[in-house]
């Protein structure tokens, strides 16, 4: 029962974050391959790179050759080994803000056992963001408000002249000799490695390819933005993959590195379901990493990680970016959920520490989980764009309607306020999923004749979808669907040109659907203005 109207709002914020903007919802799921489930961690190492250890190896090599020479200043602590122990997502969000973190959900000192997709740390429930684990110059101002273990005081000296750009700890062959000797004193090198053979070895620079199953494309396509960290200990060397998936990281090593892709960018992140930071734990080895990811949740990630970095870092066709991360925004979290059912986007789910963007298309085509992806990043650009009318259209359109039904409010009987703002809320995301979806498959992808799902959305009856309609890239394609299939059951389109630009300026101040039709009309001039009320005619509320 509601009964105070302190209790209506308060049910009002939980309705509304537990139902604004559901949206399409997706069929099939996929056959679970086995690679995946938390990450499975084998035996905590002893530190090769611990203050302690590295003066213990200097000693040792100072016995056998007194002409080694230091250049610097001795062995002293360069680099802190760092246990960050965020209490809650607004936490986690202070890390994420310094990119100049290589922060890594599972500690560096321990053996990798198994492959994995996620890691959550046993003791910490799934609720909370896990540990995040670092190694930072000693000097380096850390993010405050976030509470930290120091786990080492390390000795990092510059193993690789690439990025030398102060004074070295000393030449590159004693450098080599003495992480050698540390390697070996803490049980640290591999069978078939002798001091010999490894300081003859050539260093080598991570690098190579990643590529994903694209079932519209029938091939591998080259996954594009996505960040290949190659970590030995504790340095990371990090390349990102250009258009074609092709990356080279930026440094070298001697010895062998753990692959790993972290499927987030600066402004946005995905989640393996609702617990942790979605993974691909690649192999320990020397030389280059070749991936081609084909079924299960890593396709999966990857789909949606190609649709999110095409929206925040391509041209986008001039449209508001999706929510940026900077100092007074949080990342963006994408929650990748291995269901099928309705997508979502709900600014209001993040206040309980939950993803911003909920993803139910596991098991759908690849151009599907790409437009998806595109059409909740297009909910929340529109709230960029205008949080004011946003806000009126989300009242209105699910989180009064919800109340009023008790939940029961995915149904089409919502009576006409709630059927007229939820027709504008969901067209507008849907012209962006078209239309940027068609870019990707048809410029990016070169498949010129692709179309989107149902001719894109041309064959869509009006009672068909009455929220999710065609309206918005009818107002930019030059076809009349009801000429092309001679049936009064298809929209009556006779606009055409508008670019989605245009379409998009229009929704700033747009609280209905009459009030997006009269600010094209008014800000633009187009030949075929005259049929917009009859395109927009076409639904009623
Ligand atoms: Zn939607």
């Amino acid at each position: 029962m509601l009964k105070s109207p302190k209790l209506m709002l308060s049910a009002a914020v939980v309705l509304g974050a537990l139902c604004v903007v559901s949206c399409d919802k997706a069929e099939n799921i996929p056959n679970e391959s086995g690679t995946q489930g938390m990450l499975k961690l084998g035996k905590q190492l002893e530190n090769p790179y611990s203050v302690e250890n590295m003066k213990q190896a200097w000693n040792n090599l100072q016995e056998n050759n007194s002409s080694y020479r230091m250049m610097g200043d001795g062995i002293s602590t360069t680099h802190l080994y760092l246990k960050f122990k965020p209490q809650n997502e607004d936490e986690l969000n202070l890390l994420q803000q310094d990119s100049t973190l290589n922060l890594y959900t599972y500690p560096l000192d321990h053996e990798i056992l198994g492959e994995g997709d996620y890691y959550q740390d046993p003791e910490t429930p799934d609720s909370l963001p896990t540990y995040q684990y670092c190694a930072v110059p000693v000097d380096k101002v850390l993010p405050g408000g976030v509470s930290y273990e120091v786990l080492a005081e390390l000795f990092i000296p510059d193993e690789d002249p690439d990025d030398d750009e102060g004074q070295r700890f000393a030449s590159e062959e004693v450098t080599d000799a003495l992480v050698d000797e540390a390697l070996r004193i803490t049980d640290n090198l591999e069978p078939e490695e002798t001091h010999e053979n490894q300081r003859m070895a050539r260093k080598w620079r991570p690098a190579g390819n990643v590529k994903v199953w694209d079932d519209e494309m029938d091939d591998y396509i080259g996954v594009h933005g996505a960040k290949v960290r190659a970590r030995r200990w504790f340095t990371t060397r990090t390349g990102i993959t250009n258009s074609a998936g092709n990356y080279s990281c930026s440094g070298k090593f001697r010895r062998k590195a753990n692959y790993s892709i972290k499927w987030e960018r600066y402004h946005f992140s995905i989640r393996s379901g609702t617990i942790g930071q979605a993974l691909y734990n690649g192999p320990k080895k020397k030389g280059n990493w070749d991936l081609k990811i084909k079924n299960g949740k890593q396709q999966y990630y990857a789909l949606i990680f190609q649709a999110a970095h095409f929206y925040y870092y391509g041209h986008r066709m001039g449209l508001t970016s999706p929510p940026r991360n900077s100092w007074w925004k949080r990342q963006l979290k994408i929650a990748a959920r291995a269901k099928s059912g309705y997508s979502s986007y709900a600014k209001a789910r993040t206040i309980y520490g939950g993803a911003d963007i909920s993803i139910q298309a596991y098991g759908n085509s690849s151009d599907g989980v790409f437009g998806t992806t595109i059409h909740e990043l297009a909910h929340a650009a529109h709230r960029e764009l205008d949080i004011n009318a946003y806000s009126h259209l989300v009242y209105n359109a699910y989180t009064y309607p919800c109340i009023a039904t008790r939940g029961d409010c995915m149904d089409e009987d919502l009576g006409p306020t709630a059927n007229n703002t939820r027709r504008l809320m969901e067209t507008w995301p849907k012209t962006v999923e078209i239309v940027l979806t068609l870019d990707w498959y048809r410029n990016k992808c070169e498949k010129q004749n692709y179309d989107y799902h149902k001719m894109n959305w041309q064959k869509v009856k009006i009672e068909e979808r009455p929220h999710y309609t065609s309206a918005g890239y009818d107002m930019i394609d030059d076809v009349n669907q009801r000429d092309d299939h001679n049936d009064d059951s298809y929209p009556q389109d006779q606009v055409e040109g508008y670019t989605i630009k245009q379409l998009e300026s229009a929704l700033k101040g747009a609280k209905s659907w009459e009030e997006w039709r009269e600010n094209i009309k008014t800000m633009y001039y187009n030949p075929t203005e005259e049929h917009l009320n009859e395109l927009f005619a076409n639904w009623s509320d």
